[in-house]
């Protein structure tokens, strides 16, 4: 048997320790990481902001800039609350298996004759079930939030047994989303959630947390479409079908038009890509094509093609006719 690890080193996004492993797991009990992430030894971006969430609810100190750009390593404080808890454990419910396939995976498409108007999508609104705990507690003043941010989860939810037993399918599924950092969700399913009201600051987007509204988009889909390397996790991703692709226009619909009428600026539309290093893939080239480029030509929402901020990297040709930079971010014809 190994010796027992007492001093974990500085721990930064990319790192790879046997520790992360642990860190993880307790995090999953604690029910602040998705419970589908494979729980490998690299410390990832959503495990960052599930330390982060978890340092703020302890009060243990953290500097909140550090973490929005992905700087420096976890205090030691918060590696050693999580592993050497000194409370009781968290009660962990819903701990049977979690169950993936039992909701249609429409993986054929539907034409638009098949489909509602967008407008006939109805938003759930969840924000009122749960509490936010990726995120701080006072909202933003509406006239600073003027972006919209499509994220994908790289995930499809699950949902438990014991859960659809006590609030049905559907119900089961939108709890799910209770604690994923965001605005609003679309689902696989084809439903819209709203998860946290629009003026929440909520940790989806690094350095563009202070002013956008962020969207996630269920799913694991490549930076580029057909090319396996530029898939999370080097995992086979899933299709992208017209009825999670009309959600997700839903999605950015409903967050305009809400957001306008709560005062809020809203004009662009950007990727999760333009403001963090670490998210190269997101949304990825199909959910921007079919999604942001949607909104400019529909909504009239902008873009900006050159914004790369704090590491992140501008939109890509291969996402955009508009694009002026390759996929890793290099200028074109340069
Ligand atoms: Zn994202």
């Amino acid at each position: 048997m190994p010796p027992i690890e007492t001093n974990t080193p500085a721990l930064s996004v990319g790192d790879a320790h046997r520790d992360v492993t642990a860190l993880k797991h307790a995090l999953q009990r604690n029910g602040l990481l998705e419970r589908e992430r494979e729980l490998d030894d690299t410390l990832d971006p959503e495990t960052w902001t599930a330390l982060y969430s978890y340092a703020e609810a302890r009060a243990l100190a953290w500097d909140e800039e550090a973490f929005e750009q992905e700087e420096g390593g976890v205090p030691a404080a918060v590696v050693d609350a999580l592993l050497n808890p000194d409370g009781p454990l968290p009660f962990e419910d819903d701990d049977d298996e979690l169950i993936f396939d039992d909701y249609p995976d429409f993986a054929t498409s539907f034409g638009d004759e098949q489909w509602p108007e967008l407008s006939d999508i109805e938003v759930f609104d969840i924000s009122g079930e749960h509490e936010l705990k990726k995120g701080k507690k006072s909202p933003r003043a509406p006239e600073k939030i003027t972006t919209i941010v499509l994220h994908q989860t790289a995930v499809k939810f699950g949902t438990t047994k014991s859960a659809r037993a006590k609030y049905g399918e559907r119900g089961a599924l939108h709890r799910r989303f209770y604690n994923v950092a965001c605005h609003v969700a679309a689902l696989m399913n084809g439903d819209v959630l709203l998860v946290n009201g629009l003026r929440r600051y909520v940790y989806h987007g690094n350095s563009s947390n202070r002013f956008s509204i962020g969207i996630e988009i269920e799913g694991l889909y490549a930076g580029v479409a057909g090319d396996p390397k530029t898939v999370w996790g080097k995992q086979e991703p899933h299709v992208l079908t017209d009825r999670l692709t009309f959600a997700a226009r839903r999605a950015v619909q409903y967050a305009v038009e809400e957001g306008r009428k709560l005062g809020c600026p809203i004009e662009h539309i950007q990727a999760h890509r333009n403001y963090a290093s670490s998210r190269i893939s997101d949304p990825g080239s199909e959910l921007w094509s079919n999604v942001a480029v949607w909104a400019v030509a529909e909504l009239g929402l902008k873009v900006d093609y050159s914004l790369a901020t704090k590491g992140g990297r501008a939109i890509p040709a291969e996402w955009d006719r508009l694009g002026t930079v390759d996929y890793r971010g290099k200028p074109l014809g340069g």
